[in-house]
């Protein structure tokens, strides 16, 4: 499902005079962040990019019709995505580089005339790498840093287990691009060690350090198998509503303002 969104949004798809005139105002720039990684027997590769890519996209063109002065930046797709090495088509980089290509084109964009950037990250691998570098370009380049980070709601048979190929992301797919989904593929895989602890897990008081190998042989962590259309239709939509709505918040953040 591909989205129509005004050339006039689309940042890299501007000349130059046209860059230095939306420079001059307030605008915001809205990077979709997503990965190139396994995603199982049944999910393309580039799944987060794709999700990534259309929730920014539909965000941005929401917002821009409310008077929100937003841009859509040309997304990252080759990220963090070490989690998944040793799965054919893991095109990860390392923490290092991507921390040093998000801060330098922080750099950029302010020389471009951008106070305020939003990552909309759609891989969650990349969230703990942002965050820290969110800080870094408000220091050192005194950008407003926004993350949107929206977590996966847990699906019914995944034991709040299904943070990768699960229930989720194959919904969200199969409404986007179902010719790219092979549901005859799709199988669960939840990881119960996980699952039956009390305090360990991937968002509990105490975390771990993982790798998809340590607990899927395919990859997949969640069951997949039903996921349906509708529900990635909703799913989406909420994204792109929270998106857009927050934009419209970036717009006039100002967190020191008297009340
Ligand atoms: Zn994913």
């Amino acid at each position: 499902m591909g989205v129509v969104i005004g050339r006039d949004r689309r940042y890299a798809d501007l000349t130059t005079v046209e860059a230095a005139r939306v420079g001059a105002g307030d605008p915001i720039a809205v990077v979709p962040t997503g990965a190139v990684e396994p995603h199982g027997p049944h999910l393309p590769l580039a799944t987060d990019l794709l999700v990534a890519e259309h929730v920014a996209a539909r965000a941005v063109t929401a917002a821009a019709e409310a008077g929100t002065d937003a841009w859509l930046m040309p997304a990252l797709g080759y990220t963090k995505s070490d989690e998944h090495a040793g799965f054919p088509g893991a095109l990860w980089i390392g923490a290092e580089t991507l921390f040093r290509q998000v801060v330098e084109l922080g750099s950029a964009l302010r020389a471009s005339g951008f106070a305020r950037v939003l990552f909309v990250n759609c891989h969650g691998g990349n969230s703990a790498l942002l965050e820290v570098a969110l800080r870094e370009l408000r220091r050192r380049h005194d950008l407003r840093t926004f993350l949107y980070a929206g977590r996966a709601e847990p699906g019914p048979t995944e034991r709040g287990m299904g943070i990768h190929a699960g229930w989720a992301e194959t919904s969200m797919m199969l409404h986007l691009h179902p010719e790219l989904v092979d549901m005859a593929a799709a199988e669960a895989r939840v990881p119960d060690g996980v699952a039956d602890c009390r305090h360990i897990g991937f968002t509990g008081p105490v975390r771990f350090g993982w790798l998809a190998r340590d607990l899927s042989d395919t990859g997949v962590i969640g069951d997949p198998t039903g996921a349906d259309a509708d529900t990635g239709a909703r799913l989406v939509a909420g994204h792109v509503d929270t998106v857009s709505a927050a934009l419209a918040e970036i717009a006039g953040f100002d967190p020191g303002a008297a009340r």
